[in-house]
């Protein structure tokens, strides 16, 4: 037999820490009943232990792990010789498996029981519980993927909407971890010929063209800022947009959300503010996610219940992302409405002017998300010559917001025009780009800032003609966020901290 292949020099092995070769079991498959349930085994001793406990329908224990990636049906059996369940095993040689040493997996029935059971008998055999992540964290610590990639399994796994799924897919494929590679190796020639500088210096040799560095330099902050652009659209693909629905009391916020989420979560009543609690709900909308903050209307409560959902409310526009202000179209836009628009960013903002089916209509038909103004008396003006609409001057701070989107939550009128227009604003009408880099996770977020911040005091530094140890100071600095990043150079407690974000058997 081959010796088993343990890598040993691979690109992380600067990390300091050394692939164990402890051999570790997990239930990899969800919690729960289902068809099949899958336990892994990975490492040196995963081929020995599973040549103990299973039994092939045909042949000896010997066909255990004679042919890589290749199934085997049989039986897992307990000390006694009985069977424990009916399994598929397939066993994976290294280094072509997910965490590059030997795999092996138990495809079993998906009950917890007898998972559970399979499980047992290979932590018997000498195979460890493995921690959460641990898997993944050996196909870094063994150089297969970088740590961009290894958090994009996360990704993958959290992924609620196709279009995150497709990110996080995009990410897996490595374009960060390459992107940002390359960025690092710029930064690090500079790096080579400025400290070639510093060491000649000495001897006189002061030729460095500081201009040229700094100029190479800010090209690499430049696609910093761009991937840090990245980060919104990042963060509502798998978060998703936090939005606030807001109106005054009845003018249909409830209904409106019910609409959006087609089925009855909010409960909806006649009587002005009985929305009391806010509630949370996701809606998938033109592939992003939503999570609806219901809110108990802005405006002055009456009691101490109604008083804390205003409250609520308030602190639920301030973190929100995305504002639907929900007036009522038949009654026009009142002072009420107006005040509480005031402070709301009308870029974050699409103003919803609901119950349209109760606005008449004069025999052409109003169409869901026409666009319209209001006129002075404050009632929508649909621009026919009789009601003409105020020009948008006239509307002082409301010409900042966009027209309203003309819905009726009752018979669904405009609730699609409603979905692109959120869309629209999510994505800034730029269709999302899933195939460039994206910055997934606070910590590149975090990283990516921090390298571009001394990135510019690099640039700084050469410009103003500070002395060459300085401008390499931030430079390194620079180098290491970026290199924490991928995982080039990180060190190994917060290698730990990010696996055990991770699920067990993953
Ligand atoms: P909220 O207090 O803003 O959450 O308002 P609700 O959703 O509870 O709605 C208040 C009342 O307006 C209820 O009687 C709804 O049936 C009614 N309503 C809501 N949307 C519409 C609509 O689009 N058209 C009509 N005709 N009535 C609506």
């Amino acid at each position: 037999m081959a010796p088993r292949a343990i890598p040993t020099s691979e690109p992380h092995m600067e990390t300091s820490q050394k692939p164990t070769v402890e051999t570790i079991a997990a239930i990899s498959t969800a919690g729960g009943a289902g068809a099949i349930g899958i336990v892994r085994m990975s490492g040196p001793q995963a081929v020995p232990i599973a040549k103990q406990v299973f039994r092939p329908i045909r042949g000896g224990a010997d066909r255990v792990g004679a042919e890589s990636h290749r199934l085997l049906y049989g039986h897992i059996v307990g000390a006694a010789g009985e069977y424990v369940d009916e399994v598929l095993l397939a066993v994976m040689r290294a280094p072509a498996t997910y965490t590059r040493e030997d795999v092996v997996e138990v495809h079993c029935h998906g009950g917890p029981a007898a998972q559970r059971a399979v499980l047992a008998i290979l932590l018997q055999k000498g195979a460890r519980p493995a921690e959460p992540g641990e898997f993944t964290k050996r196909a870094f610590l063994n150089g297969r993927i970088d740590l961009t990639q290894a958090e994009s399994v996360s990704s993958v796994i959290r992924a609620r909407t196709t279009t995150a799924l497709r990110a996080a897919v995009r990410q897996l494929e490595g374009g960060l971890g390459d992107r940002l590679r390359d960025l690092r190796r710029q930064l690090v020639s500079v790096l080579a010929e400025l400290e070639a500088g510093i060491d000649f210096s000495e001897e006189d040799i002061d030729d460095l063209d500081r201009e040229g560095l700094a100029s190479r330099v800010a090209r690499v902050c430049r696609q910093l800022e761009g991937l840090l652009a990245t980060a919104f659209t990042a963060r509502a693909l798998e978060e998703g947009v936090r939005t606030a629905i807001v109106g005054r009391p009845n003018v249909g916020k409830s209904s409106l959300l019910n609409a959006l989420l087609m089925r009855e979560r909010a409960i909806v009543s006649e009587i002005p503010g009985t929305t009391r609690d806010t509630i949370e709900e996701t809606l998938e909308c033109g592939g992003i996610l939503l999570r609806l903050v219901d809110t108990a209307g802005l405006r002055e409560g009456r009691d101490h219940v109604e008083v804390l959902g205003i409250e609520r409310s308030r602190a639920a526009l301030d973190s929100a992302d995305l504002i639907l202000a929900v007036f009522d179209a038949a009654e026009g836009l009142s002072g009420e409405d107006r005040h509480l628009l005031d402070g709301v960013d009308p870029a974050r903002t699409i103003l919803v002017a609901n119950k349209i089916d109760l606005v008449p209509t004069r025999g052409d038909g109003l169409a869901g998300g026409e666009a319209a103004w209001w006129g002075k008396s404050g009632r929508l003006s649909r621009g026919d010559g009789a009601n003409s609409a105020d020009s948008p001057e006239d509307l002082g701070e409301l010409s900042q917001f966009a027209p309203p989107i003309l819905v009726s939550a009752t018979t669904g009128h405009g609730i699609d025009e409603l979905r692109d227009a959120v869309s629209q604003l999510v994505l800034e009408g730029k269709d999302l780009d899933l195939e460039e880099p994206l910055l997934a996770t606070e910590r590149q977020r975090r990283l990516t800032e921090e390298a571009h911040r001394h990135g510019e005091q690099t640039v700084r530094a050469l410009e103003e003609g500070l002395p060459d140890e300085l401008v390499s100071e931030d430079l390194r600095a620079a180098i290491v966020a970026l290199g924490a990043i991928t995982g080039e150079s990180i060190v190994p407690d917060l290698i730990d901290e990010i696996f055990t974000r991770f699920c067990i058997g993953k």
